[in-house]
């Protein structure tokens, strides 16, 4: 038989926009649900030190993930390690499914399913996921104690992960398609004082090279987007840190979204095309995307909801 539970409030996501919003749903006195997903604690669980979020001059990503989440369950938030694969936003109750089997009805839905990697699409690269090619250099890095290694990007990610990844490489090759990095100021001053880190400049991947068997990277080739010239750099590791996409799979075909997937909200709130249904964090947020901003908006999406219930009970 099939287990169905009933909530004023189902929270999808474990980031820091899913936990926020437990905190505030809960001292609402709305007993809400949270199913954490695949990724529990969402992408800062994939990172070491956090400078930026008030209150930590320094915090471990997945440290401070751990506190957001007992501090939802210190305030009443129920917290199911479940993975939503469907989501009926076209009556209420709304209903999701859960990979458990089991069935969640709520009266609100707040949408914190935040973003995932990006690839660069290429057949080597996804031979190699696994086997040499990564998008998580805190859960990988370890792997490439004095080897050299690659990364792939020219944002904060990117910059962030060849830093962490000089604590075991001998050697990190910074891969941009331009000249310019997009990271921080302070990142990339970082960056360029590291004698481990060589940049190279206007190349972008064509090839990851190695062994069948086994299987593992021993190389990569880059193209010069100016000039065309291919370069092989021999190296261990690949790690491709290209930016993040919404994942909006649950709602692409039932809510409004923009181009690139992200999840259209009111100005100035967290309301969707669908009353009820609201959205916070990475899930709607193309310009940010912060731990901090992710909060806030967990904070506005349960007192959207609590507005939104208080209505309809009216
Ligand atoms: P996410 O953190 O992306 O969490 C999404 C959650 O949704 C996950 O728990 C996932 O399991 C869940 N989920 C997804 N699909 C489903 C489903 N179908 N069912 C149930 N649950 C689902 N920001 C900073 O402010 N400072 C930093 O130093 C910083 N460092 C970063 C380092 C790295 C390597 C990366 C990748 C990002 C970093 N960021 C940083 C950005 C920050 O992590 C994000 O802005 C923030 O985590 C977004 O929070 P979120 O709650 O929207 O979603
Ligand atoms: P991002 O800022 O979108 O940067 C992606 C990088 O990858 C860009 O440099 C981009 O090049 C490059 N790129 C994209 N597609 C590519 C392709 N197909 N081939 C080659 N290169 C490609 O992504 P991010 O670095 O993952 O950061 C995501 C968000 O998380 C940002 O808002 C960031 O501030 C935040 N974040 C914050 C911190 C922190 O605060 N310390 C740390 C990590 C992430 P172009 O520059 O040419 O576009």
């Amino acid at each position: 038989m099939t287990d169905t539970r009933h909530t004023k409030v189902l929270i999808i996501g474990s980031g820091p926009a899913g936990y926020t919003a437990g905190v505030y749903a809960s001292r609402a006195m709305l007993e809400p649900i949270l199913v954490q997903g695949i990724e529990p604690g969402g992408q800062l669980t994939t990172t070491t030190d956090v400078e930026n979020y008030p209150g930590f001059t320094e915090v471990q990503g997945p440290d401070l993930m751990v506190k957001m989440q007992d501090h939802a369950q210190a305030m009443g938030c129920e917290i199911i390690g479940d993975i939503i694969t469907e989501l009926d936003t076209s009556k209420r109750p709304f209903t999701a499914k859960g990979d458990s089997g089991t069935v969640y009805s709520a009266d609100a839905v707040i949408l914190a399913t935040g973003a995932r990697a990006k690839w660069l699409g290429l057949d080597s690269e996804e031979k190699f996921k696994g086997f040499g090619v990564s998008a998580c250099a805190t859960c990988d890095g370890f792997f490439y104690r004095g080897q050299e290694i690659v990364v792939i990007g020219g944002g904060n990610t990117a910059v962030e992960e060849a830093l962490f990844l000089t604590k075991f490489a001998s050697k990190v090759t910074l891969i941009h398609r331009r000249d310019e990095l997009r990271a921080e100021k302070i990142l990339i001053d970082r960056l360029m004082k590291n004698d481990k880190i060589v940049p190279l400049w206007f190349n972008t991947l064509k090839e990851v090279v190695g062994t069948e068997s086994p299987l593992g990277v021993e190389g990569v080739i880059t193209e010069n987007v100016q000039t065309g010239e291919l370069t092989e750099i021999p190296c261990k590791g690949v790690f491709v840190a290209i930016g993040h996409a919404p994942a909006s799979e649950l709602v692409k075909d039932s809510l409004d979204t923009h181009a690139g997937g992200y999840v259209v909200t009111k100005p100035g709130t967290t309301e969707t095309s669908v009353p009820g249904v609201f959205a916070a964090g990475d899930l709607t947020d193309h310009v940010y995307r912060q731990a901090v901003t992710s909060a806030g908006m967990g904070c506005m999406a349960a007192l959207d909801a609590e507005r939104f219930l208080s209505e309809q009970d009216d």
